[in-house]
């Protein structure tokens, strides 16, 4: 069994590694087209923010390490440009020597990620205007603003990445101006969960810009020097830092024949396999079943891709897996002092996708009131009126707010409704909860 690896970070790494626990005479081969594999790109902003110090902290695995404990065989600095499912080979360029070869396959799992949206706007192809998604990105961040000394960013995005950079950047001590089309930062979350962050960022003395877009980037000799709004606002900046989503990286696949589905990832079952069944594709660039819509829907984040790479790996190796469970789109991201994070559906969602739906919210404390440092956690629960049926939360707060979105999120994989959430048994202690629980406090609401 030869099995070929195309991208080698968060999707592509677990394949490998996870093949090569499954078959120990497979053939493994992985290709990456940069420089480095199995990096973690969620490390990044904190490491440009300087509260991750060493470089060498955010190489999880270097290809000797694959070579050395997994006898895979990793080679950098390979970019795969096309894939032929008919004689199973792909032609895989050496950016090192130049030479182009092909390679044939028995098994392929395509992990090639998404690549950051850049909107074609005036300016954009700026020296200092950045998108952020692997070591040289970060790299090329951080020498910019030593270099240069700069003193003012523009953050143009005000979703998990965007927020993560502007905490960051502040650190850094940089003045800092956030800009979102939406009127709300964090658009997953609802406008008053949301509401929380934004106040959070002004207390920390970022300028929010809602509901308008950045519709120039002032240059000069090649060098962003501000952005003009669509609101006429007018941002000095040394730097700008674009964090507007991303498009997944389906080329390889489309080219292949390989089908892409309605929002624009390839097309998977619950194995992994695309519409060709030796092709499996994981991560960021695929659709996976929604576990609260049923439908096929992005979501480009690091749990799933581990955990769909995991399955595809063993699959490729084995023809057997447990197939992948629905992820629900699970995130978190810390704001300064706060925190926020949501499962599922926010009702702003649940209204669009038009399930019957109803929301509560409840002011709690992340642990028992008399108990010293108490924190005040705002939580969100957002639920069939009919079945109960949890469809999404939402929280935010200075403590405690990652338990209580994997507590509902745990409860939603088994499709769980409120009553279930009203009776489930957390530990308690004073320093650590309550007995009754916001958790609780939530369901007994929505009851
Ligand atoms: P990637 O990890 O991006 O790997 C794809 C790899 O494929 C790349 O290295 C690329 O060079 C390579 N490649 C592409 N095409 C080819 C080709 N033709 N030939 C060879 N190689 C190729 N998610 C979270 O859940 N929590 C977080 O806190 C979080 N923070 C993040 C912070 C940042 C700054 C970024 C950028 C992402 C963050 N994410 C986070 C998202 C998470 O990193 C991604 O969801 C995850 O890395 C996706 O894995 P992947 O394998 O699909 O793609």
């Amino acid at each position: 069994n030869r099995i070929i690896v195309v991208g080698g970070v968060a999707g592509g790494a677990s394949a490998a590694a996870r093949a090569r626990r499954c078959d120990e005479r497979a053939e493994i081969i992985l290709f990456e087209k940069d420089e480095y594999v199995s990096f973690a790109n969620c490390g990044l902003p904190y490491f440009i923010g300087e509260e991750i110090t060493e470089r060498s902290k955010l190489l999880v695995a270097t290809p000797e390490l694959f070579r050395k404990r997994f006898n895979i065989d990793v080679r950098t600095r390979h970019l795969v440009q096309s894939v032929n499912v008919e004689n199973k080979t792909v032609s895989v360029l050496n950016r090192e020597s130049g030479e182009v070869s092909e390679e044939p396959w028995d098994r392929l799992i395509l992990s090639t990620g998404a690549a950051p949206i850049t909107p074609p706007l005036p300016g954009i192809e700026s020296e200092n205007v950045f998108t952020l998604r692997n070591l040289n990105d970060a790299d090329a961040i951080k020498a910019f603003i030593a270099e240069h000394g700069c003193q003012k960013a523009v953050v143009v995005g005000a979703g998990f990445i965007g927020l993560e950079m502007v905490e960051q950047l502040h650190h850094l001590k940089l003045e800092t101006d956030l800009v979102e089309l939406q009127s709300q930062v964090l658009p997953p979350l609802d406008p008053e969960m949301a509401r929380l962050v934004q106040n959070e960022l002004t207390d920390h003395d970022i300028k929010v810009h809602l509901g308008t877009a950045v519709d120039t980037i002032q240059t000069e000799n090649n060098t962003a020097t501000g952005v003009e709004l669509g609101n006429g606002t007018q941002i000095a900046a040394d730097l700008v830092i674009l964090g507007i989503g991303v498009s997944p990286a389906i080329e390889l696949a489309q080219a292949a024949g390989i089908d892409i589905g309605e929002r624009g990832g390839i097309s998977v079952n619950d194995f992994m396999q695309t519409s060709h069944p030796d092709v499996y594709a994981v991560g960021d660039a695929v659709e996976y079943q929604h576990g609260v819509l049923e439908t096929p829907q992005r979501i480009p984040l690091a749990g799933p891709a581990n955990r769909a790479g995991r399955i595809a790996g063993q699959h490729a190796a084995s023809t057997s897996a447990d197939p992948m469970i629905a992820p629900m789109g699970t995130a978190i991201v810390r704001v300064f002092g706060i925190t926020a994070a949501v499962t599922g559906l926010s009702k702003k969602f649940a209204e669009r996708s038009q399930s019957k739906n109803r929301s509560i919210i409840i002011v709690g404390k992340h642990h028992a009131g008399y108990f010293p440092g108490a924190q005040q956690l705002f939580l969100k629960l957002t639920y069939d009126p009919e079945t109960g049926r949890i469809l999404g939360a939402q929280s935010v707060g200075r403590e405690g707010v990652d338990k209580r979105i994997d507590v509902i999120a745990t409860a939603m994989k088994f499709k769980g409704t409120v009553r279930d959430l009203a009776g489930v048994d957390l530990c308690y202690a004073p320093p650590f909860g309550s007995a009754k629980d916001p958790v609780h406090m939530a369901a007994f609401v929505a009851c």
